[in-house]
C-alpha cells in the first residue's frame, strides 16, 4: 500500500465527456480512426503495462476487430478521444491482466487513468448485462457512443445506470460506530452503508439504513463526499451524522460485529498499528477518508 491517493480511488476522471458530440455517429468513427487512446479489459481485468515501477494502460490499436464494443469515454484536456473496449479473445499477450480493486490498492498507476478504469468498467458491464430491452425483451443496440442502447423493436432508450450507496459515520459524543460484515477482511472495521432505495432522499435512505443495522436514529446527517465505486455501478455518498443515543441493536443477518470505537482507537486502525491488529478501510475507499474527517472535527 503506497497510499499514494490523496483522496479515495475512481474520483479524477475526464473533465469532458463530449456529450453534446456523442450522437453524431461520424464524428465519433472519425475520432475512432485519428489517434484516439484506447484502454481496454480483458472480462472484468483491466489491460495494463508495467514499466518497472509505474503502471500504465495498455495502448490499444484502434482496429476494426475492437470496434464493435468501443463507448467513448471523453476528451482528454489536449483533445484526445478516449475509448473503450471489451477485448477479451482480442487482447495482445504482452498486456498484463489486472484486477481492478487490486490495481487501486497499489496506487501505481495514475489517478487520473484509475478514473478512466472506473467509468469504463462500469460502462462496458452494463452493455454487457444490458443486451435485451427491459420494455419487450428484444435484443438492443449501442448508440450514443455507447451511453444509450436502443431497442429496434418498440423504440425504448435505456441508459446507463448508477445506484446510490449511503456510507454514514456517525458519532455518539466522541465515539464512532462502525461495524463488520462476514465477508470484510479479518478484524476490518467500516462505516455502516446501504443502497437508496426508491422513492427517498439520501438522508432518510442514512437513516434508515443506519436504524435497521444499529437501531440508532439519526440527527445531524451532513454530507461529506462522494465516489464512484466501479464494482459494477455504485455511486459511495459519504456522510457524516450523529446518534441521538448510544444503545446498540445489531441486525446480525447484515452485520458480524458493530460497535463503538474511541477516537484514538479508530486513528490507530487508520494508522495501522491498533493493539488488537483491528483496521479500518484502506485510502483507495471513501470510508477512510470519512473517518478522518469525523478525527479531524473538534
Ligand atoms: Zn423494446
Amino acid at each position: 500500500m503506497t497510499g499514494a491517493l490523496a483522496g479515495p480511488a475512481f474520483t479524477q476522471g475526464l473533465f469532458d465527456r463530449a456529450a453534446a458530440r456523442r450522437g453524431d455517429p461520424d464524428w465519433i468513427a472519425a475520432q475512432w480512426q485519428s489517434g484516439a487512446r484506447v484502454i481496454g479489459f480483458d472480462g472484468e481485468q483491466a489491460l495494463v503495462s508495467d514499466e518497472g515501477g509505474a503502471l500504465s494502460l495498455y495502448p490499444l490499436r484502434a482496429s476494426t476487430a475492437l470496434a464493435d464494443t468501443a463507448v467513448l469515454l471523453g476528451l482528454t484536456d489536449e483533445g484526445q478521444a478516449v475509448f473503450a473496449v471489451d477485448a477479451a479473445g482480442l487482447a495482445p499477450e504482452a498486456a498484463l491482466r489486472r484486477d481492478v480493486r487490486g490495481l487501486a490498492a497499489e496506487g501505481r498507476l495514475p489517478p487520473r487513468d484509475l478514473g478512466l478504469v472506473a467509468e469504463a468498467r462500469s460502462l462496458l458491464l452494463w452493455h454487457a448485462r444490458h443486451r435485451f430491452c427491459a420494455n419487450c425483451g428484444s435484443p438492443t443496440r449501442p448508440a450514443d457512443g455507447g451511453w444509450r442502447r436502443s431497442c429496434a423493436a418498440c423504440e425504448a432508450s435505456h441508459f446507463p445506470r448508477t445506484d446510490p450507496v449511503a456510507i454514514v459515520a456517525v458519532t455518539h459524543g466522541d465515539r464512532l460506530l462502525l461495524g463488520r460484515q462476514p465477508q470484510f477482511p479479518a478484524g476490518m472495521y467500516s462505516a455502516l452503508a446501504g443502497f437508496v432505495e426508491p422513492g427517498e432522499t439520501i438522508e432518510a435512505a442514512a437513516a434508515r439504513e443506519i436504524f435497521e443495522e444499529a437501531g440508532l436514529r439519526l440527527t445531524r446527517i451532513r454530507y461529506h463526499s462522494s465516489q464512484p465505486w466501479p464494482f459494477p455501478s455504485s455511486l459511495m455518498i459519504g456522510l457524516i451524522a450523529e446518534a441521538d443515543h448510544d444503545a446498540l441493536t445489531v441486525d446480525r443477518s447484515e452485520l458480524e460485529d458493530a460497535r463503538w470505537f474511541s477516537r484514538s482507537e479508530v486513528s490507530s486502525m487508520l494508522a495501522g498499528h491498533h493493539p488488537d491488529g483491528l483496521k479500518a478501510p484502506m485510502p483507495l475507499a471513501i470510508a477512510h477518508h470519512l473517518l478522518r474527517a469525523v478525527l479531524a472535527e473538534d
